[in-house]
């Protein structure tokens, strides 16, 4: 392994999926770009690793179905130019009690913005997916657009992208300090990227580093981000020998429940014969000391009877049959941090920053992987990013007010 050094127009650091399409969008954008990983590209420590994540554009926060449009449009585009397949399209199916006030949400968003779907009642839902089976009060929303996304797969697609438009990849490469004030060979100002491999200088950084996110602006700008690394398990769940209707050839949907237990799963693709129900969220840890053992005791407790009301006994196992550890990263109000970092070591307000980050993902930034690095291109080359809301991912809603108190969150 050789030493890094250099000068390039922007360095990111972090390659999941966020740091991934950042640097895919940089390079395709015809800037010089190096993409650093800590550990092994496409490793199995952070967020962005396994099977599948979901994709839908039913959405409780009408901003977020909104920018769902151009994450498609970006999605297609990158397996166009790749000839990957990572988008496997299906339904999505929005489960939950008709008066849970979040599916109420989604529906309303749906009519606002003319997104296609339908509301079934319990029965109704039974006629269209014959192995579901609801309480009577319960209604579901079925929107178009759903479907799986092939995670690890997907991430490798982007570092293939950057790699092909002409980015610089490097993993095992540490990220330990950035600090400003530099003086680029043009003569302008830059940065210092310190790693575990050498330093090097660039124009811009962008911070993707997931779970570690709040250690490196602590590190780097003293700023105590309110972020909250959570232990999370992917579960598989044997269905009945010989049943194909949980396929996504078959139709079966993306699905989630707004209701308790606070789920989602994705039909029987990656593994045959198995469905994907995990419980949202999880235990907080620390992302450099956690066990990678997955929490097997939550979903069985909570998800087995569950799965055997839910799907008429379809589900053959009471524990998951294959499960993995992941990590998301939440932030307070459960939305993304995507912002200037403010300097406060070298009195750098978030204008003026040379540093940028994107973190907080909070368990549903995936399917938002490529609009993000569209995102932070436009932020790290022009200084705006065109037509998304960035109010709602401002960092100044969680920085300390001149009180000295973390400011209320939304
Ligand atoms: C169980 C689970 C289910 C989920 N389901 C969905 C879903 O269905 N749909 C959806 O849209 N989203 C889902 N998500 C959320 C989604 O996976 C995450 O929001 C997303 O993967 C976050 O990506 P990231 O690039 O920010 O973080 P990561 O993938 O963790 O990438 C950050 C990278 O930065 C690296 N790094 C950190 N510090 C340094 C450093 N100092 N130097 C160099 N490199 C560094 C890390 O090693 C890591 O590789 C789910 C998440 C989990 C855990």
């Amino acid at each position: 392994m050789g030493e890094i050094a250099g000068e390039y127009e922007t360095i990111v650091v972090g390659a999941g999926i966020m740091g991934s399409c950042t640097a895919y969008e940089i390079a395709k954008r015809g800037k010089s770009v190096l993409l650093l990983e800590q550990y092994d590209f496409l490793h199995h420590r952070g967020s962005s690793h396994g099977e599948s994540r979901t994709i839908r554009d039913a959405y409780v926060e009408e901003y977020y179905a909104a920018m769902m449009e151009e994450a498609f449009s970006l999605w297609e585009e990158a397996q166009q130019e790749s000839g990957y397949r990572v988008h496997i399209k299906t339904q999505q199916l929005d489960i939950g009690s008709v008066q849970n006030r979040s599916l109420q949400s989604v529906i309303a968003v749906c009519k606002k913005l003319g997104i296609p779907h339908e509301v079934l009642d319990a029965e109704q839902a039974s006629l269209r997916f014959n192995v579901l089976n609801l309480p009577k009060d319960w209604i579901a929303v079925v929107t178009n657009r759903g479907g799986i996304l092939r995670a690890s797969k997907a991430v490798a697609m982007f570092q293939s992208l950057a790699l092909k438009n002409g980015a610089t990849l490097r993993d095992n490469a540490r990220v330990t300090n950035i600090t400003s004030g530099w003086k680029l060979s043009d003569g302008l100002d830059g940065v210092q990227v310190c790693t575990s491999r050498g330093s090097v200088l660039a124009r811009k950084c962008v911070i993707t580093a997931g779970a570690w996110a709040h250690k490196l602006a602590k590190e780097i700008a003293d700023i105590e981000l309110p972020l909250q690394p959570v232990h999370a398990t992917i579960a598989y769940w044997k269905i009945e020998e010989g049943l194909d209707n949980f396929s996504a050839e078959k139709g079966f949907p993306t699905f989630a429940c707004y209701d308790e237990p606070y789920l989602y799963g994705t039909p029987s693709w990656e593994y045959p014969g198995l469905l994907k129900v995990s419980l949202d969220g999880g235990k907080p840890c620390d992302p450099d000391k956690r066990s990678l053992v997955p929490d097997f005791d939550a979903l069985k407790k909570l998800l087995s009877p569950w799965l055997a009301e839910t799907f008429r006994g379809h589900i053959m196992s009471e524990s998951p049959v294959v499960a993995e550890a992941c990590m998301c990263t939440m932030s307070p109000d459960e939305d993304f941090i995507i912002d200037f970092l403010p300097l406060t070591k070298t009195s750098l307000s978030r204008e003026r920053s040379p540093i940028l980050i994107a973190c907080g993902f909070s368990g549903h930034g995936f399917k938002m992987g490529p609009l993000v690095g569209r995102i932070m291109a436009d932020l790290a080359l022009k200084g705006e990013a065109h037509g998304i809301p960035m109010q709602y991912f401002s960092i100044e809603r969680f920085l300390k007010s001149s009180r000295g108190n973390i400011k209320d969150y939304k």
